[in-house]
């Protein structure tokens, strides 16, 4: 980044008006008396390729969102080393008329992950159900950590093997149930649980029964998924601390500092 401010700070999404982000940026901003508006713009798919290019006209930085982090790494001019692996952009900044892309959204897979079961813990086995953009931030995360082997399970199950073609030490499950097997963490990157009558992503008697659950779908209190297991005796948690965390980074990526946390989590869930 450089020293001055960003032209504008955005969110591309489509839809976006549901997103939290606007909420805690905006309020973190504050806090660090950074005179910028985070916005919310609504980008059908056929439009991101000419946004991106106003933005990067513009010396804009932002988060990238839901369906176009794959795309939009496609527009810019250089992405980090990280990004390239996860193949998807969520944080982007302009360098000397150059659009950037990053991925903080491993980074707050992993800041979650310690923050809800402890930083000092190991995962042996990773069962990950879902196997689309978030389900690859979540391999990048894992397979930075030595010893930690990673089992996907997809309904579509091309997609499951289309990410074990990409991380070596993922493997496609033909069955939840192979996937489930000996697993110590489970984390749910698939969609469910964002409608009110969605099924669990994994039934609560499947789990193995020592499993922690980590949904990457988050609901103010809690997900029904994570309340059901946390009532089984599992330990669980839901995507907000991830949100939080991939947005404080990106925080960090645009200002050069952090924000303050606990004025973002304050403002996500007041
Ligand atoms: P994506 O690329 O569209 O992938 C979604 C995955 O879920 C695919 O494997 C898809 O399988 C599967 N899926 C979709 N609907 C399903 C259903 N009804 N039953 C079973 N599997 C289903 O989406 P994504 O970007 O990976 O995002 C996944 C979820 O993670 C979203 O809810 C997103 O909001 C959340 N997320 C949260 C954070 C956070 O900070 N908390 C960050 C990133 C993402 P098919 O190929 O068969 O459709």
């Amino acid at each position: 980044m450089t020293d001055r401010l960003p032209g504008r700070l955005v969110l591309l999404g489509h839809p976006v008006a549901h997103s939290l982000s606007p909420l805690f940026q905006n309020a973190a901003l504050r806090h660090a008396g950074i005179p910028l508006q985070y916005e919310a713009f609504d980008i059908p798919p056929e439009r991101l390729t000419e946004a991106a290019a106003r933005l990067r006209a513009l010396g804009a930085c932002g988060n990238v969102t839901v369906p176009h982090k794959e795309a939009f790494k496609a527009c810019c001019d250089t992405v980090t080393p990280i990004a390239a692996r996860v193949g998807a952009v969520n944080t982007f900044w302009t360098d000397d008329g150059a659009l950037v892309g990053d991925n903080t959204d491993v980074g707050g897979f992993e800041e979650a992950v310690a923050q809800a079961f402890g930083a000092s813990r190991e995962w042996r086995r990773i069962a990950l159900i879902g196997a689309g953009g978030a389900a690859a931030a979540v391999a990048a995360a894992a397979e930075r950590r030595p010893g930690c082997a990673v089992t996907a399970w997809s309904r579509t199950p091309v997609r499951a093997d289309t990410l074990a073609q990409r991380f070596p030490g993922l493997r496609a499950a033909l069955s939840l149930e192979a996937a489930l097997l000996d697993a110590d963490l489970v984390v749910n990157a698939t969609p469910l649980g964002l409608g009110g009558d969605d099924p669990f992503p994994v039934p609560i008697q499947a789990l193995p029964r020592h499993a922690c659950v980590f949904d990457l779908v988050y609901a103010r209190g809690g997900t029904p998924w994570v309340l059901a297991a946390r009532a089984a005796g599992h330990q669980g948690a839901d995507g907000l601390g991830m949100l939080i965390a991939q947005g404080a980074l990106a925080f960090e990526r645009w200002f050069g500092r952090a924000p303050a946390r606990d004025v973002m989590w304050a403002a996500a869930t007041g």
